[in-house]
């Protein structure tokens, strides 16, 4: 998991890593607020996972609450181009030869946009710095670098000038010592004046590294401020998702990933779709039945985990569409598709939830309830292609209670 920049920090916060005072921001007067909290000048970047935001438009150094509050309405309007697309347009522009299929990629990568960004208050930079923690498995042991060219592409170093990056193994059983850090810092010839404080940096940063069982932490960069401050402007911190189940905190940091990316999905495919917080899928067609769904599975003890109106089309490729969106959200234990038929008939209904189930694999119970104009047919036509994952049943309350019952029985 990869998280965002705010996220982060917050985390080498409590490893005790200096990094600058800031609030997340949802809107432009959440960021007018946040600026005038924190005071004087701020910086203001995109929340979002893609490499030099700085250099897509992402970063914005402001003066007043006011140019906060513009610069977000700028920052959360720019479409960013995704991480490996934009590694891929760097190693063009450094003079790479790309293949088609790379070439492809570039073209084919869908824009990203920020839903949050981080305010934070700005100082004086007097030098920026790189430094990084990752696992080396080749080598069966932890790599530490650090480079005194800061702020920029650290590939584009690795390439022209590889000494200029200093590189420490250090063995996970011994851990880190106090000469691990100093040959990262002398290695890399930074600023005497950031030496002690980077020194200081090193080890907490190691700490995070490891009691947090990330594969990697990059501070890039990392900054000696004009009071001679060591400081973490920027953090990619990426945890390694198979440690889960010893740190309960990774479930609510992913949390507020599925968001963004599950309404990107469904915005990518079209739907009238918004993210609730329960596990109960939820397919209807049009909004005040929608809406009226999400209250029943209330009222049987659930929690709807999304509002998805397919509207009058419920194809079989929005159907397929609406399915993969919500089952792509790992909480949703059960979904429950509730149709009544006007001018949609129920029986094209069946047979596009039947073809969807063709196309995906559902690995979560599916409850299935239609009325309305050709309901008998769309029925009969269900109850005659048995589907593992597929229920059905002939009232509202009936089926959100049965979506109820499998969403806790976790099958
Ligand atoms: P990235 O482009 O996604 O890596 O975003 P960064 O967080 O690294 O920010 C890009 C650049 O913006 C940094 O290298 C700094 O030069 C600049 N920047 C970021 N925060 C501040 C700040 O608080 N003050 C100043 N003066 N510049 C900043
Ligand atoms: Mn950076």
């Amino acid at each position: 998991m990869n998280l965002f920049e705010y996220q982060g920090k917050e985390l080498l916060r409590r490893f005790e890593v200096p990094v600058p005072e800031g609030r997340v921001a949802r809107s432009p007067e959440e960021a007018r607020d946040a600026a005038r909290y924190l005071g004087g000048k701020v910086v203001v970047k995109a929340q979002v996972q893609v490499g030099a935001r700085g250099k897509q438009g992402g970063v914005e150094l402001v003066d007043s609450p006011d140019e906060a509050a513009a610069a977000t309405e700028r920052i959360l309007d720019v479409e960013f181009m995704e991480q490996n697309a934009f590694a891929l347009v760097q190693r063009r522009s450094r003079g790479a030869q790309l293949t088609p299929e790379d070439e492809e990629r570039i073209s084919k990568a869908a824009p990203i946009k920020a839903t949050r960004v981080l305010v934070e208050r700005a100082g004086d930079i007097a030098d920026e710095y790189y430094c990084a923690f990752l696992v080396d498995r080749s080598n069966r042991a932890f790599l530490g670098m650090m480079s005194a060219q800061g702020g920029m592409d650290i590939e584009k170093v690795a390439e022209d000038d590889p000494s200029a990056i200093a590189r420490v193994h250090i063995d996970p059983l011994l851990g880190i010592s106090d000469f691990h850090a100093r040959r990262l810092v002398f290695g890399a010839r930074i600023n005497p004046d950031a030496v002690k404080g980077a020194v200081a940096i090193i080890p907490k940063l190691y700490r995070a590294f490891v009691e947090m069982d990330a594969s990697q932490i990059e501070i890039n960069p990392l900054v000696l401020t004009g009071d001679g401050k060591v400081v973490a402007l920027d953090a990619k911190v990426t945890l390694d998702d198979s440690a889960a189940f010893r740190h309960p905190i990774f479930d609510e940091l992913k949390a507020a990933h599925e968001v963004p990316e599950q309404e990107r999905l469904a915005k990518e495919k079209g739907l009238n779709f918004i993210k609730l917080e329960g596990n109960v899928g939820i397919i209807g067609n049009g909004a005040g039945l929608v809406m009226s769904t999400l209250d029943v599975v209330n009222a049987a003890g659930g929690e709807p985990a999304n509002f998805l109106d397919v509207g009058g089309g419920a194809s079989a490729d929005i159907l397929s569409a609406g399915l993969e969106v919500i089952t792509s959200n790992p909480e949703v234990r059960s979904v429950f598709v509730n149709i009544f038929g006007g001018i949609t008939r129920c029986d094209l209904v069946a047979e596009g939830i039947l073809d969807a189930l063709g196309r995906l694999e559902v690995k979560v119970p599916l409850v299935v309830r239609l009325d309305g104009t050709n309901a008998e047919q769309g029925r009969k036509m269900l109850a005659d292609a048995p589907h593992p994952m597929l229920r059905t049943a002939n009232t509202m309350l009936g089926a959100a209670e049965l979506a109820v019952e499998l969403s806790r029985a976790g099958i």
